[in-house]
């Protein structure tokens, strides 16, 4: 299975082409190996598939968000970003940022329990490994974010839950506290804003890295529709799943009888039809409106 894009990465004058992940392609500014053009595309993916066709305007919207939450979260954690001046052909969607040594942690961090994490719990009452009080039903919120790492997979393979124990031995007893504080602090006043717009976030996925000082920075995006579960604070009632501003959407589709796809079967998926391609991008449209109160 290959996650990598089909289409080649745009040719940037003045950038050398490093990586492309999913979503983001990543570039190198001639001559300053210590910053990084991190461009986000409108790839989607879901169950670790490129989808096609692409979102209009995600790779903005994700780009945009991001900013703004980076800069509500500046108290909290320092964060990559350079500046927002970036070439013609990517702008609004890019940012040039400090080139970091990421922490090989995705971390996660959940105020509510839902999806993969409810799924761990059915079965052994765990979330990563954590031990949760029992009797919790889908969507029911915890008095403080529970930190619920996973493992950085190459690309491919599936990110696999971590205990904390297990991310202390991967990256030592004290930069593992402060990654599980960071994520569960960034979580925590992410909903205390989102709430005030009528938004839950139940969970996300934030990356580190360390700058050359060894500082810990917040890096990639954070509490986007792409890393988080965004959901309608107005329509939240424990027991089922929730309607969602989310790429949970695009999940829906797929695993429906109209989309016609096995997950089991190991096949790509089908083409997302023009209606779930224009829902998925009105969605992430709303969810950046309401959060920000901007107009995209
Ligand atoms: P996913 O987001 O689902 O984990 P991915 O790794 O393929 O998948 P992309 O968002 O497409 O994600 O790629 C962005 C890549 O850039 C990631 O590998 C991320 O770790 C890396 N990255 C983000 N910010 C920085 C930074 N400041 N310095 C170095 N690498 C970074
Ligand atoms: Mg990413």
């Amino acid at each position: 299975m290959t996650t990598t894009p089909d289409q080649a990465p745009l040719a940037i004058p003045g950038f050398t082409h490093l990586y492309s992940g999913k979503v983001r392609d990543l570039y190198v500014p001639d001559g300053r190996e210590d910053e990084l053009l991190l461009v986000a595309s409108d790839r989607i993916s879901a169950f670790d598939f490129a989808l096609e066709p692409p979102i209009p305007d995600k790779g903005a919207v994700l780009t945009q968000l991001s900013l703004w939450w980076f800069e509500q979260l500046e108290d909290i954690v320092p964060n990559h970003v350079l500046s927002t001046e970036v070439p013609e052909v990517v702008a609004g969607r890019a940012v040039l940022v400090k080139r970091l040594d990421m922490v090989p942690v995705e971390c996660v961090a959940r105020a509510y329990l839902t999806g993969g994490g409810l799924r761990e719990y059915a079965v052994s009452g765990t979330v990563s490994g954590l031990e949760l009080p029992e009797g919790l039903v889908d969507g029911d919120r915890f008095d403080w974010p529970i930190f619920t790492p996973s493992t950085k997979a190459p690309e491919g393979e599936h990110d696999e839950p971590m205990s904390f124990e297990a991310v202390e031995e991967a990256v030592g007893a004290g930069l593992a506290a402060d990654l599980r504080d960071l994520t569960t602090r960034i979580l925590a006043r992410g909903n205390e804003i989102a709430a005030e717009r009528g938004i839950l976030i139940a969970d996300t996925k934030v990356e580190f890295g360390r700058d050359a000082d060894g500082t810990l920075v917040l890096a990639d995006e954070v509490l986007t529709p792409d890393s988080s579960r965004f959901w309608p604070a107005d329509q939240w009632e424990p027991g089922h799943p929730q309607p969602s501003f989310d790429k949970e959407f695009v999940r829906e589709w797929l695993m429906s009888a109209e989309s016609g796809w096995d997950k089991a079967s190991g096949e790509a998926p089908p083409p997302l039809p023009e209606r779930v391609v224009e829902q998925t991008r009105a969605k992430y449209v709303e969810a950046y409106e309401r959060l920000t109160g901007r107009t995209f």
